[in-house]
């Protein structure tokens, strides 16, 4: 039961486009995807919700002491803006940027590896930060990143930007000492959308098992890894149980908005609050296609899925590894719900929120490969006459999945996963 790697392909061209959550290009994504849903005869639901969304973000960094030098960087999508001008301050290193480093920076530009989570920003806007720069990752670029907007909403705005890492590493050899920073952009509320399409089951219509994928990208990046790969490899699963329903549903939910804080899944768990109960799995695919990679599993649910995809990689000798493991994407709202989930992604290409994520290093090949094994996984798992796993989450996944989600800026509803 293979998937069509080469359509598969086709249509990841197709929808390797910027398109931000919020913006007229995801919404034309979602179109696209609905689109070709209807021509194989289902009949998809765009299911809308608010999102923060922002355009024409600007950053740079200028060195004024001791030396001087001026620095390309890209703003953090809803940091908010800067004065015209920029603002003049000392540059202080707080390494990971996380709560240990934040102290005596009152009045300070911080540079740091990483925005510190949540409570790293509040720490920062509570000891008197003024803006801040990011260092990104060895040999990706300019990050196109966003600040989640659990964390502007609650403790307001911080005017960021992302530099490269040879830059930052530049900055703090040389001792640059004060700098000048310069974020604008326009933030504005708009509207984002799941697509989500039913294939009843035979039997058991009752267990619903969720095939999700997100379909937006970050700003202005083509997110052909992530992830038009994935929203294309769970498109050709659509076809193949729409040609052969299974015993229970298939419920295919192509997520809006997850680079801006897993806005889509959100909606989704809020909107389907009463349906939840039914949902006895998640098979989420993110990040996908790359002609060098590795197959990996991200298992959010019982051991016994583990051991499953251990043996099942072995026959098929995808070198498929599997771990028990948190994936940050929109199996996490799911997963603090109590739906068990195993996200799949073949990474080595991109790299991922970077210009270089384009379709060039994706092949038909590379695509299947992954795309089959798990249409076949979700096959047996959908036609099994006793669902095979048990609906459990393990205690150490539960508390990592609540840590992501208190980093993300989000309060946490007391006792919301216990159900
Ligand atoms: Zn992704």
């Amino acid at each position: 039961m293979p998937t069509d790697g080469d359509r598969a392909l086709d249509f990841l061209k197709k929808l390797s486009f910027p398109r931000l959550g919020g913006s007229q290009e995801e919404k034309k994504a979602a179109e696209m995807i609905a689109e070709e849903l209807r021509s194989i005869g289902l009949e998809p639901r765009l299911e809308e919700f608010e999102v923060w969304s922002y355009a024409n973000p600007y950053a740079k960094v200028e060195v004024l002491e001791p030396y001087t030098a001026e620095i390309e960087a890209s703003a953090l999508g809803l940091s908010g803006s800067t004065p015209p001008g920029g603002i003049e301050a000392p540059l202080k290193y707080i390494e990971t940027g996380t709560v240990e480093f934040i102290n005596d920076v009152e009045g300070c530009i911080t540079l740091a590896t990483g925005n510190g989570g949540a409570k790293g920003y509040e720490r920062s806007k509570k000891k008197g930060v003024l803006g801040r720069i990011l260092i990104g990752r060895q040999g990706a670029g300019l990050f196109n990143l966003a600040v989640n907007s659990f964390q502007f909403e609650r403790f307001g705005k911080l005017p960021s930007a992302w530099i490269r890492y040879e830059d930052g590493l530049d900055l703090i050899r040389k001792g640059a000492t004060k700098v000048r920073l310069i974020v604008s952009q326009d933030e504005f509320k708009s509207m984002s959308r799941n697509v989500v399409v039913d294939i009843p089951g035979t039997s058991e219509p009752e267990e619903i098992i969720l095939i999700g994928a997100h379909y937006d990208s970050v700003y202005d990046i083509d997110g052909a890894h992530d992830n038009a790969a994935g929203s294309a490899t769970i498109l050709e699963m659509a076809r193949h149980f729409a040609a052969h329903p299974a015993r229970r549903t298939l419920r295919f939910v192509w997520f809006g908005t997850e680079e801006l804080g897993l806005k889509g899944s959100w909606a989704y768990i809020e909107r389907h609050a009463d349906e939840l109960k039914k949902h006895v799995f998640m098979v989420n695919v993110d990040v996908a296609g790359s002609i060098i990679g590795t197959n990996n599993a991200s298992v959010m649910a019982s051991d016994k899925v583990l051991n499953y995809l251990d043996v099942m990689g072995k026959e098929y000798g995808i070198g498929l590894s599997a771990r028990s493991s948190i994936y940050s994407g929109d199996c996490i709202p799911l997963g603090y719900k109590g739906v068990p989930s195993v996200t799949f992604a073949r990474g080595g290409g991109g790299p991922i929120h970077t210009k270089a994520d384009t379709a060039c290093d994706i092949d038909a090949k590379h695509l299947a490969m992954l795309g089959d094994f798990v249409l076949d996984f979700t096959v047996r798992m959908a036609n099994s006459v006793t669902f095979p796993f048990p609906r459990e989450i393990p205690e150490s996944i539960r508390r990592q999945t609540r840590e992501y989600i208190e980093n993300a800026g989000k309060v946490l509803d007391e006792g919301a996963d216990k159900k």
